[in-house]
């Protein structure tokens, strides 16, 4: 390696793992340079979080990081670790530094069918990480503000009058049945939008798919269409050429639509999705291919850099009854697959074909311990082999291990 990678390391059952990881799969193969911080609980605790802002800010400056899940804490996890604040979401600080797009795909393997039997490749979400109803403002029209007139205005020096107001529903028009209910505001910005877009594109010349992308624009004239819009100037402006050179294309179509062509589709492409479409049409893709624990997850900057993890959180029940003693049977393939595509992805930038290739043969020996039968519970429950063996979470890594050399 020429250039580190950035490694986060983090919580409970997924940080011994991790651990396990390097120690079985990593450094017996790879001098493995890395610039690491702790951002487990006790970590961030000793330093009021600054250790994850610094470890953002090293993501911008190196350009490819690898982070192991980590609590987010609530009360509970306040009282159990001793914390002096409610630190927030890891994750949620390195988005907001990053200003990324999250993209989610599924690692699929024999034996393990979706429920949907047409996938027979794996189907990327990728989902616009800002705004819409997730910075939205709501009001409820009670019995104390049955009647009211509610309006969008919008206050600016160059609007005549200083305002351009719209009526949004008047309750008091009609009869007293009608006057009570809810509104909702939500926005995003242009900027925001493009830089979407941007991720979306550049991620589907990365990975040579297909790009979809669907919006409600017959109904949502403005707020949907500008979506639509924004996607199709980017295109235009700065994709189209390389799209055609790589042989992908980019579709848009209404989002109804594109649920009924995802479903009837045999997978492969990039599924750009709005905010609240990404929340839920993620949990439903994860699901019908099989695992949450099976799912990858990469964070793409606009501006280029990377920050790969697993899409599952620090499986919590299995850290405890480890720390008991007791045997676990962890699935370890989405931490596997966030190293090898960190590897892959610094082998990329500094031009080293020798670790591209490693995260190849390692991706490739995980898959080959599973479809010889040697699996985690997670996956025993749902693999039709006939001679599957369910082992535990460390003998899983070693066999993985036996398959590399
Ligand atoms: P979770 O850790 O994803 O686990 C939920 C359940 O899913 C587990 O109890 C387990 O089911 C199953 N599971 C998930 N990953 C698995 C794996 N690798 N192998 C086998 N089974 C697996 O979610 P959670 O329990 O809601 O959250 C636990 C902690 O993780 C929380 O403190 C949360 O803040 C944090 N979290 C972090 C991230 C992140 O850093 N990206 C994401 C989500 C959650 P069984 O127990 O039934 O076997
Ligand atoms: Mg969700």
């Amino acid at each position: 390696m020429s250039t580190p990678l950035v490694e986060l390391d983090g919580d409970e059952m997924t940080r011994i793992i991790w651990a396990w990881i390097k120690e079985l799969l990593l450094e017996p193969f790879v001098q493995l340079e890395t610039v690491y911080f702790d951002l487990g609980l006790a970590e961030r605790e000793r330093t009021g979080d600054a250790v994850t802002k610094e470890a953002a800010a090293a993501i911008k400056r190196y350009g490819v990081g690898v982070k192991c899940a980590t609590i987010t804490p609530n009360a509970e996890r306040m009282a159990e670790y001793g914390l002096s604040a409610l630190y927030p979401s890891p994750n949620g600080t390195i988005r907001a530094e990053l200003d990324g797009t999250v993209f989610r795909a599924p690692i699929t393997c024999a034996g393990i069918t979706p429920y949907i039997p047409s996938w027979t490749k794996p189907i990327t979400i990728a989902r616009h990480a800002f705004g819409d109803i997730y910075k939205g403002t709501e009001l409820l029209l009670d019995d104390a503000l049955a009647g009211a007139k509610v309006e969008l205005v919008a206050t600016a020096a160059g609007v005549a009058g200083g305002e351009q107001r719209l009526l949004i529903r008047d309750f008091g028009a009609e009869e007293s049945d009608t006057s009570t209910g809810i509104v909702q505001g939500i926005f995003n910005t242009d900027a925001s939008i493009a830089s979407f877009a941007r991720a979306c594109m550049t991620y589907a010349l990365d990975t040579r798919q297909d790009l979809w992308f669907g919006a409600k624009d017959t109904i949502s004239k403005t707020y949907d269409r500008r979506f639509r819009d924004i996607f199709e100037q980017v295109f235009e402006a700065d994709y189209r050429g390389r799209f055609e050179q790589a042989g992908i294309t980019y579709f848009y179509t209404l989002i109804d639509d594109i649920v009924a062509r995802v479903v009837r589709s045999e997978g492969g492409f990039i599924w750009a999705c709005r905010n609240y479409d990404g929340d839920v049409m993620s949990d439903m893709v994860a699901t019908a291919f099989g695992s949450l624990a099976m799912m990858t997850s990469v964070l793409v900057s606009p501006q280029g850099a990377y920050e790969y993890e697993a899409a599952h959180g620090t499986v919590q029940r299995h850290f405890y009854r480890h720390m008991k003693g007791e045997a676990t049977s962890t699935n370890s393939v989405a931490t596997i697959f966030a190293w090898t595509g960190a590897l892959r992805k610094r082998g990329e930038l500094d031009q080293l074909p020798r670790l591209c290739d490693f995260a190849d043969l390692l991706e490739a020996a995980t898959i080959a311990t599973i479809e010889a039968g040697i699996m985690t519970g997670d996956l025993y429950a749902l693999s039709h082999l006939e001679h599957k063996r369910q082992v535990d979470t460390r003998t899983f890594l070693e066999e993985v291990a036996t398959q590399l050399f």
